[in-house]
């Protein structure tokens, strides 16, 4: 079983060696234009439709100790999100897959953040049919990216939820394409730090939870676990949440869920493939539940991470 110290020490002696390489793209390495260069050097074209109106949907698949993990799900969702915004991305999904593990292997990062970024190219719809477009791919990976850092998982994050802002509705930008039209996560993202929290949580505008800065909301009352259906991302880390909640035997419920529901529930966490599951002990400056890291969270926490050296959802890079 994996517990938190282990996975951490485990991750710590990893890091520390990729630290000491003198691999050029131990730091991060990005494919653009058919050439793989050192992620401090890439550049991207300033006409790239992705850059001048967020024309763009992208995908971020993780490595943990040198294994994908659920690499098809990540490029499946890629793929339905390009269908939604009428992008076909330049390259098939057999020649991505396969330089998404070379990109990984060269550069020696055995836990790795891994993104995929399809834009619309150079040229604007207004003057061309989408059919018409050559759109833009961008390949990168870097050391792995926390989005709770490992020593606050430990005793959980601080959230609130946002008074000034609310999440775009699904008929402005349909939240199930991974988007980077983050305006109403950077305004909950600086709401939380004025009120001394971290984590912003977004609501409908209709009192029902959507969802934060890049991960999905998942409550546990009475030993239910609830995650809200609408207005969200189909998080591949909420989807293994719930895999594991009924592998248990655990009802989880995936409707609407009223945000006075988060403060009345035992325990709340976040997830996203950038740091797993995130338990938050405290919501609007009072503790959740018993203010701490609670049971379930805790036993999920524990199967997610086991579950990146299951074959079944998972394989290993050939570093050689
Ligand atoms: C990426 C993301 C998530 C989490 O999705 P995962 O597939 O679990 O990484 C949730 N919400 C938003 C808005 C996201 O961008």
């Amino acid at each position: 079983m994996t517990t938190m110290d282990a996975l951490f020490e485990g991750y710590r002696s990893r890091t520390a060696a990729l630290k000491a390489s003198d691999n050029p793209l131990a730091a991060g390495v990005a494919f653009i234009d058919g050439a793989f260069t050192p992620l401090a050097e890439a550049r991207i074209p300033l006409m790239d439709q992705g850059f001048l109106h967020s024309d763009l949907t992208y995908d971020v698949p993780a490595v943990w100790d040198g294994r994908y993990f659920r690499l098809d799900d990540h490029l499946d969702r890629l793929e339905r999100s390009c269908a939604t915004l009428r992008l076909r991305p330049p390259m098939d999904r057999r020649t991505l897959r396969e330089r998404l593990v070379e990109m990984v292997a060269i550069s020696g990062i055995r836990d790795a953040y891994v993104e995929i970024i399809v834009t619309r190219g150079l040229k604007f719809v207004r003057e061309t049919r989408p059919e018409d477009l050559v759109n833009s791919i961008y390949l990168l990976a870097m050391p792995y990216v926390w989005v709770m850092p490992p020593d606050m998982q430990r005793t959980g994050g601080s959230a609130v939820v946002t008074r000034t802002v609310r999440r775009t509705p699904p008929g402005a930008m349909d939240p199930t394409v991974k988007n980077l039209q983050w305006g109403d996560f950077v305004r909950g993202l600086l709401e939380a730090q004025d009120r001394g929290a971290v984590y912003p949580i977004l609501g409908d505008g209709d009192g029902n939870v959507t969802e934060g800065s890049g991960f999905n909301v998942v409550l546990v009352k009475d030993g239910v676990i609830h995650t809200p259906r609408l207005g969200v991302l189909e998080g591949v880390t909420r989807r293994t949440v719930l895999e594991i909640a009924r592998s248990k035997g655990w009802t989880a419920v995936v409707d609407q869920v009223p945000v006075n529901a988060l403060y009345d529930c035992d325990e709340l966490f976040f997830s996203t493939t950038a740091g797993g599951i995130m338990p938050v002990t405290e919501l609007d400056g009072a503790p959740v539940g018993g203010g701490q890291v609670g049971p379930v969270t805790r036993a999920i926490w524990e199967a997610y991470w086991d579950l990146h050296h299951d074959p079944a959802l998972s394989f290993a890079i050939d570093y050689a």
